[in-house]
């Protein structure tokens, strides 16, 4: 293998659904990210290798895989930075395989549900959505948690998904408390009740796991901390009305 190449070790999908990986030898230049070497083996080794991808500038979440054990959008992660002599990709965890480093993301978004998800505008009168400017207290502490783009990282990364299934996991979290603290929706505490509970964010081991691959670098380990803090308390907490 010249020094320009670098080993790829992927995990597949036999047509019996048995598991196995196969490594290819991939190009690899200052810039190639694990989401070329992929391309690069569909297009010139194996057409047949299934994986998931559309903006190539970490903004959409769709090529969500495991480096060498750690969750990573593909387009957002150099090949040449990855430490080891092999770099290894794998299927996010928790979720179905369809096929390769393809996941069925349905129980993701199905736990979006426990949290009450949708926007309940709390002054149902209103022809036009009220605004908050950016400057405003409560939109700051909103825009800390938002910008979330559905990747999945987060809910791979984190062990409490792994042993509880009914537990929704950092992302629905995250969405959850953007919602509580918009005082625009009236759903607050109905949605605080929704995800008080063992199953819901008292599940949560401050693990961090979730927080540290982000890679719009949110917190929602800390969103998990906030939304306890305002069950435990239950009226104004970090100058926001709940
Ligand atoms: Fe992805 Fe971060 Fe959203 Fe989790 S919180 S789904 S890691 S963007």
């Amino acid at each position: 293998m010249t020094a320009t190449e670098r080993a790829v070790r992927i995990a597949r999908t036999a047509s019996d659904g048995r598991r196995y990986f196969q490594t290819f030898r991939v190009p690899c230049g200052p810039r190639t990210t694990v989401l070329d070497a992929l391309l690069y083996i569909h297009r010139q080794l194996d057409r047949t290798l299934a994986f998931r991808y559309a903006c190539r500038q970490a903004m959409c979440g769709t090529c969500g895989v495991r480096v060498n054990g750690v969750e990573r959008l593909a387009c957002y992660t150099l090949l040449g930075a990855v430490p080891g002599r092999v770099v290894t990709v794998e299927p996010l965890r928790h979720l179905p395989v369809i096929r390769d480093l393809v996941v069925d993301f349905g129980p993701f978004f199905l736990a979006w549900a426990a949290v009450k998800p949708a926007f309940t505008p709390a002054d149902q009168s209103r022809a036009e959505p009220a605004q908050i400017p950016p400057a405003d207290p409560d939109r700051q502490a909103i825009d800390r948690h938002r910008e979330c783009i559905s990747c999945g990282l987060c809910y791979s990364a984190c062990d409490v998904v792994g042993s509880r299934p009914s537990f929704p996991g950092p992302a629905a979290l995250n969405h959850a408390l953007c919602l509580v603290l918009d005082r625009r929706d009236g759903a607050g505490p109905d949605r605080l009740r929704a995800v008080d509970g063992p199953d819901g964010c008292w599940a949560c081991r401050g693990l961090l796991a979730c927080s540290d691959v982000c890679p719009k670098g949110l917190a929602p380990s800390g969103a998990i901390e906030k939304l306890k803090r305002l069950i435990a308390f239950g009226r104004r907490w970090d100058g926001v009305a709940v």
